[in-house]
């Protein structure tokens, strides 16, 4: 019987959520739901040293805003909850117990002090220490102590933790994905701690025996994972669970946009761009790193980007609504090396997703930030002045760049444009085409007013480029905006004339 596919994204809440691990829930949510299967939000908060307040809650809030919902999970539960690891924890050491009693893991006391002991010792012959099967007869623990001593220590109540024992010599094989096979010589594998003295299990006994308990069918997770993996898979081996263990994918790192090295929160700060999807304010240091929603992302465009950082669907297309991005994503199709983050790239999305909202939409998005600035202009107007500048912008914070004239009138003019186009004798001509301009009836004034410098520039031997430059820099200030009709429509006869004879007084050549 084929299993439902059944997916999970396992954060530990130790701080603001990395984009890369926003990437690899993505892709657990486009393979699940191109499966007609489930996407869980597990929370392991195993680690309570690097539990950070706040860090779970920004996670939801993330996926909130980005549009990715989950089916299960810590905020809407689910038939195999609860879904914080924390929640579970009386599950965990049963298993590990069964290990112990199954041969393939034991009690270790070595107290801290003795472990860092050695690990200089080793360091002092520069070699790393390790815990593995050369070692662990030289240390404490029920493999190298006799059995009454270890009944006797364990009684007594001392300190242990348990862990994994991996054989020596043999081969640890499995299949990724991504990667295709993978071979490990045990020998070389480190007896990781699968349950500590405090109680709680690690990350790799808590998340094996969760994947297994939430029936996970496919583990989608980063590359820093795969050296764990022969662990894992060797966990499943050793409960008996091999024939419902998940199949692995590794996803290539997301790297620095010169693609020296894993893109990290540092890089954004460098180099002015967010790495976490939302703002983070973190309470120990007080720094404030940024969000990509704060900074006037769209998350549809979060989403299409990211979704390409790693994976194409062979063709050139770039841009994917959700829906495609689940019709169209494919495992085989993800890509064996790091993706390189590319800020030119994420601005080219939101500026492609920016034309997709509606005028309406934005109109009330700019009323709101003209009003912050005092200005008080109607909706329709506000609409209008969006629809002709949109396809300028990036972001709705750009806006004002691009429009700050329809709502302010100009100051200074653009010093270079001036004296490339006033010339001497420019305020003369300019003063005569102001009082043709008023004398054209208010109706329809502004198409009106077009088709008369259309016949009186060239019927005067006048320069037109030049001409039409200067009424731009009269009502703009610049050389930029969409083109002139347009702006004397939304401004108006009154206004234009306004600005026009305010230019020829100011500019007085
Ligand atoms: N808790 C791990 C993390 O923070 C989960 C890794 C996995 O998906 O197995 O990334």
């Amino acid at each position: 019987m084929e299993h439902k596919v059944r997916v999970r994204f396992a954060p530990s809440p130790t701080g603001p959520l990395h984009i890369g691990g926003v990437r690899t829930a993505l892709y657990n949510y486009l393979f699940a739901k191109q499966n007609g299967g489930d996407f869980i939000l597990r929370i392991e908060d195993t680690d309570q040293t690097r539990f950070v307040e706040g860090a779970e809650q920004y996670i939801i809030e993330s996926f909130q805003w980005l549009g990715l919902k989950f089916d299960e999970g810590v905020t809407m539960g689910g038939p195999y909850g609860p879904y914080r690891q924390s929640e579970r924890k009386h599950l965990y050491k049963d298993y590990a117990l069964e290990l112990v009693n199954r041969g393939k893991a034991y009690y270790a006391f070595d107290t801290p002090e003795e472990l860092n002991a050695k690990r200089q010792e080793a360091e002092a012959q520069k070699q790393t220490f390790q815990y593995d099967c050369n070692t662990r007869n030289t240390l404490k623990n029920s493999l190298s102590l006799p059995a009454d001593e270890v009944q006797r220590r364990l009684e007594q109540g001392e300190a242990y933790v348990i862990r994994f024992k991996f054989e020596k010599g043999e081969k640890i094989e499995f299949d990724d994905l991504i990667r295709g096979h993978i071979s490990v010589d045990s020998s070389l594998l480190d007896d990781k701690v699968l349950y500590k003295s405090d109680g709680m299990p690690t990350y790799h006994l808590a998340n094996i025996v969760d994947d297994r308990l939430m029936h996970i069918t496919h583990v989608i997770r980063g590359e820093e994972w795969l050296p764990s993996c022969p662990l894992h898979v060797s966990l499943y081996r050793a409960f008996g669970w091999e024939d419902t263990m998940p199949e692995f994918a590794h996803l290539p790192l997301l790297l620095k946009p010169d693609g020296k090295g894993k893109l990290s929160k540092r890089d954004g700060d460098r180099l002015g761009f967010p790495v976490f999807p939302l703002q983070w304010h973190d309470n120990k240091s007080g720094e404030i790193s940024s969000g990509y929603r704060e900074s006037g992302y769209l998350p549809q465009a979060v989403v299409n980007m990211l979704a390409l950082l790693g994976w194409n669907d062979g063709t050139e297309q770039e841009i994917f609504s959700l829906d495609e991005l689940v019709n169209k994503f494919s495992i085989d199709r993800i890509s064996k090396h790091g993706a390189k983050f590319d800020l030119d790239k994420a601005k080219w999305f939101n500026h492609q997703y920016l034309q997709q909202v509606s005028d309406d939409e934005l109109a009330e998005v700019y009323q709101k930030q003209l009003q912050q600035k005092g200005i008080n202009t109607e909706y329709q107007t506000v609409k209008q002045v969006v629809g002709l500048v949109k396809e300028r912008c990036s972001f709705a914070n750009e806006l004002w760049l691009n429009s700050d004239y329809f709502f302010v009138r100009p100051e200074q003019y653009a010093e270079k444009a001036l004296k490339k186009r006033w010339k001497e004798g420019t305020g003369a001509i300019m003063q005569t085409i102001s009082q043709h301009l008023h004398d054209i009836e208010d109706n329809d004034w502004a198409e009106k007013a077009e088709d008369f410098l259309m016949d009186y520039i060239p019927k005067n031997e006048l320069n037109m480029g030049q001409i039409m430059n200067c009424l731009r820099l009269s009502v703009v200030g610049d050389t930029k905006g969409p083109n002139m009709l347009d702006i004397m429509k939304v401004l108006g006869k009154q206004e234009i004339l306004f600005r026009l004879d305010t230019a020829i007084a100011k500019i007085n050549l």
